[in-house]
């Protein structure tokens, strides 16, 4: 009987068309030779760049570091044109590199997955989808991101709100005019820091909500010039050998200084260039700041005086400053005009410490002490459900039952890539591997490398089924938040890193 469902049959298939699915894609197709294809909710790649199109939406990496290692030609093909990409040029690389690959036409574009379940008899996974297919492979894989499902706080009354609300993470593809209109943002994590200065230049006016007070550091972003483009191309090998030997997977390397061992003037020094520097290089200037609640301190009130000097209104500087948590311990925001956006007539900031949202109203934000906030659109940059989210999203049932209920009391598996009881199932940067701490490119590529290597040593010794011993993982879950907790990470209330 024909009931609509399309099978579809594979050696392997991946969940997910940004960076990590394509470059999975390419290896086991092009390298393995097995039949392979995407499964792709978006209309095109990208992955988490094909969502987040919010004003000022860039990456924090810099350009050089923030793109495939795996192949000298588009590392050489490739122009990037300023020292951090936006997402418009993060999209047309990830076309580019598609294109050049041939990658588009093994892509199921526009299907949704609402179920993977292992058929143990068959060894084999099913993948369904919305769109009424059914997709069966020996091998899954989920590229399926950390920071992918979107997190819209389950505030009163968002349903009768009379004007529109967006969430940074879903952005309508034709852009937002906020001409006129008076916007109201809640969130001040990396994604608020970035927009609110955009979003202020451009609407009546702007108030920006914030429940907890971050740092963030001068991005001083800019053009690449002719000369710094031709040394980039220039330099694959070492730029190459540079990402893959620092621990954070960035182009540069963190110094081995100790903070409180270097006197005070010298300090202050090495901290001064490292703010003209800007952005994530910033948190390499010493070695211990994510380790020793005495050395961030330092960098804590270095940064709370440069913020300080920058907002004119002492009220609301004092409460930017108001920050209770140590510097990097949340993910630590790098900016463009973030602080000075707040000397702007038209952009006010309000505390939610003290006094949280209680409700929206049809005509804006009430407080929980009645004050009230009149708005024509809400900009949620509330952030993710993230790590786990994408992943218990996708309904994945494997031997012993739901990934949703085995993870109940936490993401237990082996270096964030496999799980007990889900046999040939991989995760891509899952939680637990360095993926969101790192460069995520670099993570991705050694990840996407390691399955490769591990679904061709199965192939040679005709190994049908593979996965992580429970022993293993209990042991790898243990090693994670033992060294989590030798650093300044797990000291913050509300952190998604968490
Ligand atoms: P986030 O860091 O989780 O920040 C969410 C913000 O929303 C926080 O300020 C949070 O306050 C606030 N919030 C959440 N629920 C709220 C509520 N009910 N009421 C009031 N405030 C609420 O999310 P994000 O800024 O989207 O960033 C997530 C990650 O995405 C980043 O850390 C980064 O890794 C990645 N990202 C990368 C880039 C880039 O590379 N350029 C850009 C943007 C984002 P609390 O702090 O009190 O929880």
């Amino acid at each position: 009987m024909d009931n609509g469902i399309k099978d579809m049959h594979y050696d392997a298939l991946i969940i997910g068309a940004g960076f990590s699915g394509l470059y999975q894609l390419h290896r086991l197709r092009d390298d393995l030779g097995l039949d392979t294809a995407i499964i792709e909710q978006g209309k095109g790649v990208g992955g988490t760049w094909y969502w987040n199109r919010y004003p000022g939406a860039r990456c924090d990496s810099e350009s050089q570091g923030y793109a495939y290692f795996f192949s000298k030609k588009i590392h050489e093909e490739w122009q990037w044109s300023e020292r951090y990409p936006c997402h418009s040029e993060i999209r047309q690389y990830l076309n580019y590199v598609a294109d050049n690959l041939n990658l588009k036409k093994d892509i199921f574009f526009g299907s949704k997955v609402y179920r993977c379940t292992f058929l143990t008899e068959q060894n084999l996974w099913r993948i369904q989808t919305e769109q009424n297919e059914s997709f069966f492979a020996k091998w899954l894989i989920t590229a399926v991101g950390c920071l992918s499902s979107t997190n819209v706080p389950k505030i009163a009354g968002l349903s009768s709100f009379k004007g529109t609300w967006y969430h940074t993470g879903q952005w309508p593809h034709e852009g937002v005019n906020f001409k006129g209109r008076k916007v109201g943002q809640i969130g001040t994590g990396s994604t608020g820091i970035q927009a609110a200065p955009v979003i202020a230049q451009e609407c009546e006016h702007l108030t920006v909500f914030q429940r907890t007070a971050n740092y963030s550091i001068p991005a001083r972003n800019a053009p690449w010039d002719d000369a710094y483009s031709k040394w980039v191309k220039n330099h694959f090998r070492e730029l190459k050998s540079l990402v893959k030997s620092t621990p954070s997977g960035h182009p540069f390397r963190i110094s081995n200084d100790l903070t409180m061992e270097v006197s005070e003037n010298e300090r202050r020094s090495l901290l001064n260039d490292a703010w003209l520097k800007g952005g994530l290089r910033f948190r390499g200037v010493f070695n211990d700041l994510l380790t020793s609640s005495k050395a961030n301190q330092q960098a804590a009130k270095f940064i709370k005086s440069k913020i300080q000097e920058k907002v004119s209104n002492p009220e609301t500087a004092k409460v930017l400053t108001d920050i209770d948590h140590p510097y990097a311990a949340k993910r630590p925001p790098i900016d463009t005009n973030y602080f000075e956006t707040f000397n702007r007539d038209n952009v006010a900031l309000v505390d939610l410490k003290d006094n949280p949202i209680s409700e929206i109203f049809p005509n804006g934000i009430r407080l929980q002490s009645g004050i009230e906030h009149e708005l024509d659109a809400i900009v949620f940059a509330t952030g993710f459900d993230a790590m786990t989210g994408p992943l218990v999203k996708l309904n994945i049932a494997g031997t012993e039952g739901n990934l949703r209920n085995y993870w109940r009391n936490g993401p237990m598996n082996y270096l964030g890539l496999s799980i007990p009881s889900f046999p040939n199932l991989f995760m891509i940067t899952g939680p637990g591997s360095p993926s969101v701490l790192s460069n995520m490119p670099v993570s991705i590529e050694q990840h996407v490398d390691w399955i490769t290597e591990c679904i061709r040593y199965c192939a040679d010794k005709k190994i049908d089924s593979i996965e992580a011993d429970e022993d293993a993982a209990k042991d790898w879950t243990t090693h994670v938040d033992e060294i989590a907790n030798t650093t300044l990470l797990p000291k913050v209330k509300h952190s998604w890193y968490l």
